[in-house]
């Protein structure tokens, strides 16, 4: 049996202990929730200056690639930047920043990267189709200032059967 003075002794041990326990499960959840926020508006910055990052490189190409039509008429303002996503798979993990022309056409531009570190301009096209009923998007990779002018002066009925350009 245990003497009444032990007794009041582990008492006096676990009422000091458990108010003590409660402060330090307090202070960590404190931290963890700091800690978190920390890294919340880290993480917001970064999205911020690779967004700013994709709209430059969008206005760049455009402005190198695309001189006589697209840097004339297309403001580098227009440029939305997206950052990278690394849960996306392919192509969709890469920043990339789209630019509206209009009459539901978008333009899109990413860096793709290259194993051996290089990278690559992508500009693509987006476009409705036109054809009844079908309400796909069609995208075309756009190579050449000169075939971005024959797409957008085509007068034929814009895409399907199917949406094939091909
Ligand atoms: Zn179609």
């Amino acid at each position: 049996m245990t003497s009444p003075t032990e007794q009041t002794c582990q008492t006096g041990v676990l009422s000091a202990l458990r108010p003590l326990a409660g402060q330090h499960l307090a202070q960590l959840e404190t931290e963890r929730e700091e800690r978190q926020r920390e890294a919340d508006r880290a993480q917001r910055e970064l999205d911020a200056t690779q967004r700013l990052a994709a709209e430059r490189k969008a206005a760049q190409f455009i402005a190198w690639a695309f001189p006589n039509t697209l840097a004339r008429a297309l403001d580098a303002q227009a440029w939305q930047g997206y950052p990278p996503n690394s849960t996306r798979p392919g192509p969709a993990r890469w920043a990339c920043a789209v630019a509206y022309l209009g009459e539901g056409l978008f333009l899109h531009h990413t860096q793709r990267q290259h194993d051996n570190d290089s990278e690559e301009d992508v500009l693509t096209l987006i476009e409705p189709c036109a054809g009844p009923g079908c309400g796909a998007y069609v995208t075309t990779r756009m190579f050449s200032e000169e075939a971005l002018c024959n797409r957008l002066t085509e007068s034929a009925a814009r895409l399907c059967p199917a949406c094939t350009p091909f």
